[in-house]
């Protein structure tokens, strides 16, 4: 019998060995440019992605994406210089969380000036991280770019994901680049943790407001593709329908374990990322309705 279980648990590994290429078979990274542009890029290593803006001035980046792999940086840089001998001028940060600001340093000792939300540069300077650069200026609620014939405009909407969230829109191109509030066709998930959700949906009625058509997002959208405004008020709605669900569990005193052992969402169970996301999105509305934060 042992050695059947031995077969057998081989026949496992074997297959766990068999499906790890299929799920490898993403390259590391890549850099694409913005289909109707000529300018605007999307650089992502391995799950998380940010923006370049081409200019015959000068280059704009976003968020280093670097955190735990200084690499990450290095091929960002090497990608940047495969487009263009323009050096980088800005780096500009989505918000002060280091899973995608961390690791800046290569572009600061280029000579970039990097830019943040005024809370990210507080909560940095506090945190001192050895791996993210603190901000040399800040955004209060409004900052225009312009650089070689390109309009970036950099807008606070309020508390969302973080505190210190900025929305980049390129004006003519009507593109806006914004980082963990706003999932391409999946669920929020851990984004959730340190989410102020009520004022989340505060933030995503005035983005829809705004005047852009695409959006880039700081995690690759299902299938790779750029978001719409279609997808931000599922967004909305998603959230809309599990704070209701917990709400009325939650004045019910039911929170946390009860619900978060017995509540599910079945109307979203079809949506990826659906399992991975349901704990953090009870628990974090279970801290609003059941506790009151
Ligand atoms: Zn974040």
């Amino acid at each position: 019998m042992a050695s059947i279980g031995r077969i057998i648990a081989g026949a496992a590994l074997a297959a766990l060995i068999w499906i790890a290429p299929a799920h490898a078979q993403q390259p590391p990274f890549a850099t694409t440019k913005v289909e109707g542009t000529d300018n605007v890029y999307v650089f992502r290593y391995g799950n998380a992605q940010a923006m370049f803006v081409v200019t015959k001035e000068g280059v704009i980046a976003t968020d280093p994406i670097g955190y735990g792999r200084p690499q990450a940086v290095a091929t960002y840089i090497e990608e940047i210089k495969k487009v263009t001998n323009q050096p980088v001028r800005y780096v500009i940060y989505s918000h002060h969380h280091f899973d995608h600001i961390a690791g800046g340093k290569p572009f600061k000792d280029a000579g970039a000036t990097f830019i943040a939300h005024k809370k990210a540069k507080e909560r940095l300077e506090r945190l001192k991280d050895p791996h993210t650069v603190i901000p040399d200026e800040t955004v209060d609620n409004n900052r225009t770019i312009t650089l070689g014939g390109t309009t970036l405009e950099l807008t606070y909407l309020g508390l969302n994901h973080s505190d210190s969230t900025l929305v980049m829109r390129l004006t003519a191109e009507k593109i806006i680049f914004t980082v963990d509030w706003l999932p391409v066709g999946s669920l929020p998930g851990r984004g959730m943790i340190d989410s102020y959700p009520l004022e989340w949906e505060d933030s995503i009625k005035k983005i829809l407001q705004m005047d852009w058509e695409r959006l880039i997002p700081g995690h690759p959208g299902v299938g790779g593709r750029l978001g719409t405004k279609e997808d931000v008020q599922n967004v909305l709605t998603f959230l809309q329908h599990a704070s209701a669900e917990v709400k009325k569990e939650a004045q019910e005193g039911k929170c946390w374990d009860r619900v978060e052992k017995e509540l599910k969402l079945p109307k979203y169970a079809g949506t990826p990322g659906y399992e991975q996301a349901l704990p953090f999105v009870l628990r974090r509305y279970c801290g609003l309705w059941g506790r009151g934060f």
